[in-house]
């Protein structure tokens, strides 16, 4: 499958918010973001007014790249969360929200998503018992996800498991740090997800 290999820091100047793709520099005030506020390229300072066609695309796009994920697969997730019961939108980032490679990123066991993804990918994750290494798994309330007994020793996980985690866990997950394992207790509510996204324009983009 494709995968964007590109500069990251672009596609968080392109959106014009931090989309957190780099791990530790998003943290510093080497941020791009913060050290050039505006889309990159020839005419990135350049005033546009934009359409509302416009607005819709780039709040799709920035969900998108938030969570590293191609566009079949994404309208995938919306035609699923379009089904569901719920707000479609909100339905639609909890769905993402619940992908593997983000929970063991929220786990604090990886600086990045693409970090998080290269580690599912590796083999070094089981969920219940098992060992999962597709990064699109999804997670459900009461699954426990733990770092594989063999993979304990390597160097990253354990210096990121000795250093308490790369962030802040939300509440919607416990994690035993010390013990690389952690349990979803529930999925998450909207204000528990960190992107600043107008996600209803996201519907109205896929619903045209
Ligand atoms: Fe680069 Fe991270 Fe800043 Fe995005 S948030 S521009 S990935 S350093």
């Amino acid at each position: 499958m494709g995968r964007y290999i590109g500069p990251v820091c672009r596609l968080c100047r392109r959106e014009g918010v931090k989309l957190y793709l780099k791990g530790a520099k998003c943290y510093t005030d080497k941020c791009p973001v913060s050290r050039r506020p505006h889309p990159p390229g020839q005419h990135g300072t350049a005033r546009k007014k934009q359409s509302e066609y416009g607005l819709q695309l780039r709040e799709k796009q920035k969900v998108r790249r938030f969570y590293g994920v191609l566009e079949r697969q994404f309208r995938r997730y919306f035609e699923l969360a379009a089904r569901k019961k719920g707000v479609t939108g909100e339905v639609l980032l909890q769905t993402l929200e619940r992908r593997l490679d983000n929970v063991v990123y929220r786990m604090g066991l990886a600086g990045s998503r693409k970090e998080a993804r290269q580690i599912v990918r590796h083999g070094h994750i089981e969920v219940n018992g098992q060992k999962v290494d597709i990064p699109s798994y999804l997670v459900r309330p009461g699954d426990v996800i733990a770092v594989r007994e063999g993979s304990r020793d390597h160097g990253r996980l354990k210096e990121l498991a000795e250093a308490g985690g790369a962030h802040t866990v939300p509440a919607w997950l416990e994690v035993d740090l010390p013990n690389m394992r952690g349990t979803v207790l529930r999925l998450p509510t909207r204000d528990e997800i960190d992107l600043p996204v107008q996600e209803h324009l996201v519907v109205e983009l896929y619903s045209r």
